[in-house]
């Protein structure tokens, strides 16, 4: 009888440590970069994770209904992200971001350093970059050519070519943008901010490497954006507008959503799928559901 104890006990041991282990294989398999193109209404937020759990932020939406979305997409004791990146100083990209660096902390910030006279809200930048800064943040003046490696993620930044700091913004910063390329295995994510057709064709002429799977459209679909040249440089798969249900712009514009479709390109957009997440194993992306 205790023959037959023992022998059942060492079956269930062994049939144990096969379920563990297959568990182990699977977690180990699961590495996975997560990018979630939030529904935070007129204005782009973007909110990634790497498989070695790096938490980016492409900006931070037009108020605070981002911070709704992190409690959503973050833990509720993290309170730091390791990367955070402003494309550029305007309020449906900035406010967000303002809001969020009050009670959160960031590794690293990128933007592009411009300047911008009689606007309060790009003082208010400045000083949450002063106050993080002596957290210990690490302020980072975008240009291109610069590479930031995020475990096997690596993100490069394309534009601006030269360093814009200090440099004074009269009218739209829009041109000044930041635009990074999000890189995992086969797999590439281009983030364009705001830029126009005139910055898309510096591009597109520029020896920078534009091809990528997935594109955030530029300017929430301005007809001055999205050009066919663009598109025919990035080659995209799929493309996110990222535009809130009701804005006065007349975002997305027929146009970009026609220049869309000629070219084939898969559509998304968070006015009517509201949060859009990827995910990318490093060979191929598939859409979160
Ligand atoms: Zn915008």
């Amino acid at each position: 009888m205790q023959k037959k104890i023992i022998i059942f006990i060492a079956v269930f041991l062994f049939f144990l440590n096969i379920i563990c282990w297959r568990e182990v294989f699977v977690l180990s398999e699961n590495k996975l970069l997560k990018v979630d193109f939030l529904d935070v209404g007129q204005g782009d937020s973007v909110f990634i994770q790497t498989p070695e759990n790096h938490q980016i932020l492409i900006d931070g939406g037009p108020d605070s209904s981002l911070l709704r979305k992190l409690s959503v997409v973050m833990p509720f004791w993290d309170r730091t992200f390791d990367l955070v990146v402003l494309s550029h100083p305007e309020s449906d990209h900035m406010q967000g971001l303002l809001e969020a660096l009050q009670s959160y902390k960031a590794d690293y910030i990128l933007w592009s350093g411009v300047k911008k006279v009689n606007s309060p809200e790009y003082d208010k930048w400045i000083s949450i970059l002063d106050k993080q800064q002596k957290m210990g943040a690490k302020i980072l003046i975008a240009q291109a050519g610069q590479e930031i490696k995020a475990g096997n993620v690596l993100i490069e930044t394309l534009y601006p070519f030269e360093s814009l700091e200090g440099k004074e913004m009269k009218k739209t910063s829009n041109d000044s943008c930041v635009v990074a390329k999000l890189i995992y295995g086969k797999d590439s994510f281009l983030f364009v901010g705001d830029i126009s057709s005139v910055a898309e064709k510096e591009l597109a002429d520029s020896k920078e490497n534009i091809k990528s799977e997935v594109l955030k459209v530029a300017h929430h679909g301005s007809k001055y954006s999205t050009s066919d040249l663009f598109l025919e440089n990035v080659r995209p798969e799929v493309a996110v507008i990222s535009v809130g249900a009701k804005n006065t712009y007349g975002h997305p514009t027929l146009e970009v959503l026609q220049r869309l479709e000629k070219s084939g390109i898969k559509m998304f957009r968070t006015d009517k799928d509201g949060d859009i997440m990827f995910v990318s194993d490093g060979n191929k992306i598939i859409k979160f559901q």
